[in-house]
Formats: C-alpha cells, structure tokens, sequence
C-alpha cells in the first residue's frame, strides 16, 4: 500500500497527539501513585506481649495508624526465636474486641480511698462485699491508677510491710 506525502503528514500528526496524550495520561497516573505512596506511613512500634507471663518482646508494624502485624523482637533474649501463635492471633483479638478495655478500671472504693474521701478500713470492707462482682469497677485516668497503686506501695513500704506486695499481669 501506498501512502502520499498528506497521508504521511496527517499520521505523523496523529501519532502525535495520541503520544501528547498518552505522556499526560502517564503523567496524571504517575502522579496520582505518588498522591498514594505518599499517604501510606508505615512505621514498626517496640512493645511487648501481654498474653502470659514470659512477656516476650515484639514489634507491632503500624499502618497509617492501625496495627497490621505483630513479630517477634529478635534482638531481646525472651524472643529471639520467635512467638507463639498466641503472642501473634490473641493480642490483635484484644485489639479487635470492641469490649476490649481501653483504660484504666479500679475498684470505687480504691478511688475513694486515695481520694481521701474514705479510710482504707472503709475500704477493704467495701472490697471485701464487692469480691466476685464488678458493678463497682470505674473507668479512670491513668494519673488516678497511678495514684492508687503509689499511695498503697509507699504505705506498704512506711509501715514495713513489703512481703503483702504481689505483682499479676498477663492475660
Ligand atoms: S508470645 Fe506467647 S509465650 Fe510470648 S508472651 Fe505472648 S503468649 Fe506468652
């Protein structure tokens, strides 16, 4: 097939434009992967593992905000070679539980006591009704959880009395 010198000049033109065209369509797609790559923060959290005692340590890999991935801290001695399946599944279903615990609770009659607005006699004894039952439990601040559990360790400790001191953690 022939082409004359006007079909030749028309599809130089054509070709062109589609080639302008596609350069902005390349351009506008490259940027808009930028727009997103952008977007995204990935960052990784030291923490540890709350699920039994051996509270072995872990990284939580965070994306935009949300944790995606939890694994083990290889550099620390409790995980070196890995966690356990709960370490893995049962701290993202803490997570994910929407009656999950966000903040601190305590007993009321804690709060009362290290408020000062009863004595720790009142105290235990409203403790010791409550035992087995968690109507009474309050969400509080941290700055009040940490009141609490001082208050109790400095008078453990002023009165010599640091053998009544027990620590529980661990799911
Ligand atoms: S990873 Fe497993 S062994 Fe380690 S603290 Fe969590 S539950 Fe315990």
């Amino acid at each position: 097939m022939e082409i004359t010198r006007r079909e030749a000049l028309k599809l130089g033109a054509t070709i062109g434009v589609l080639g302008a065209v596609s350069g902005v369509l390349l351009k506008a797609a490259a940027e808009s992967y930028e727009t997103k790559a952008e977007a995204v923060s990935i960052t990784s959290v030291p923490s540890i593992c709350g699920m039994c005692m051996a509270q072995c340590a872990i990284w939580i890999d965070v994306v935009n905000g949300k944790p995606v991935r939890i694994r083990p801290n290889t550099n620390a001695p409790t995980s070196a070679i890995g966690i356990c399946a709960r370490g893995v599944s049962g701290t993202f279903s803490t997570w994910l539980n929407p009656d999950a615990i966000k903040k601190p609770m305590a007993r009321k009659a804690l709060v009362d006591w290290a408020q000062g607005k009863i004595s720790w006699e009142e105290a235990r004894r409203q403790l010791s009704q409550s035992r087995g039952k968690y109507d009474d439990m309050v969400e509080i601040d941290w700055n009040t959880a940490i009141e609490i559990v001082a208050k109790k360790l400095k008078e453990l400790a002023d009165n010599n009395e640091r053998h009544a001191f027990t620590f529980l953690f661990g799911a």
